[in-house]
């Protein structure tokens, strides 16, 4: 492990414009449960219906007091914090080597780390607006409704900015997310499974041979990648952080 953390730094080190791309795994050390690990949401009990049925725009139009029950008690930690990984990522901003961080994740731990240029491809938990007027409403909220939050302006329902399944993503943000990692002279993939599309997908647009995979199993880009590292990406992200602290004494 010494060595991959070693040949880590040396890539960050060459490198004045990396990615990173994360997915639900860089926050499971925040308490955050991904979703396809053994505790992960797939796994959690649904009541009845499967977790990526609720998740989905249907379902939502169909039960949004159910959707609220599973959504308000699975995958909203309000109070998590960001950990290592997302901290030793936004130092790496701070110092003009990493330009943009593409997550999967809706958890805003990267903007609450001090990350500035976050793409957040499935949108953000902490936003969330009227289907009607679009009053803008925070999560608390979501939070403080019994059951479904309605609009305190026009009575209509409030839902999370987030992209439910069956839904599209938001097309200015792929192009943007396309762009960072065509011109990018190191992409390092962070936490997640790479099943999730048409997400998993941009990696491809990556040109270099400085592509780096922290994850704790095997994902299908790893044959592609320079250096692949199953180890906990919150701990390997802080060693190789001070181990650039070091190196810049
Ligand atoms: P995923 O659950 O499919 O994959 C997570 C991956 O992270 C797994 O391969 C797992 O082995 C790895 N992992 C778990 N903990 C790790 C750690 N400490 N260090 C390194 N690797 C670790 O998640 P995904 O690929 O992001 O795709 C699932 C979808 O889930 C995304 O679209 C996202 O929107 C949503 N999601 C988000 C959150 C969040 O915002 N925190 C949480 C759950 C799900």
């Amino acid at each position: 492990m010494e060595r991959d953390i070693q040949r880590l730094i040396e890539l960050i080190e060459s490198s004045k414009n990396i990615v990173a791309f994360t997915g639900a795994g860089v926050s499971t050390e925040s308490g955050i449960p991904d979703f396809r690990s053994s505790r992960g949401i797939f796994n959690m009990d649904g009541k009845g219906f499967p977790p990526e049925g609720i998740l989905s725009k249907s379902f939502f139009e169909k039960y949004p007091d159910k959707f609220y029950e599973f959504y308000k008690e699975r995958l909203v930690y309000r109070d998590a914090k960001p950990n290592q990984c997302h901290i030793a990522l936004a130092e790496l901003e701070e110092e003009g080597r990493l330009k943009t961080v593409i997550t999967q994740n809706i958890d805003n731990l990267h903007t609450a780390a001090g990350t500035k240029n976050v793409i957040e491809l499935h949108g953000n938990a902490f936003q969330n607006y009227c289907v009607k007027c679009n009053k803008k409403f925070d999560v608390d909220y979501i939070y403080s409704s019994l059951s479904v939050p309605t609009c305190d302006y026009c009575g209509e329902i409030v839902r999370p900015d987030v992209v439910l399944y069956e839904e599209m993503l938001d097309e200015d943000k792929i192009y943007k997310a396309k762009w960072s990692i065509r011109e990018a002279d190191m992409v390092i993939v962070i936490g997640t499974s790479l099943v999730v599309y048409p997400a998993a997908n941009l990696i491809r647009y990556y040109e270099g041979d400085k592509l780096v995979i922290i994850n704790m199993t095997e994902t299908s880009l790893d044959d592609y990648a320079e250096l692949v590292i199953r180890e906990k990406a919150g701990m390997i992200m802080a060693e190789a952080s001070y181990g650039l602290k070091l190196s810049s004494i």
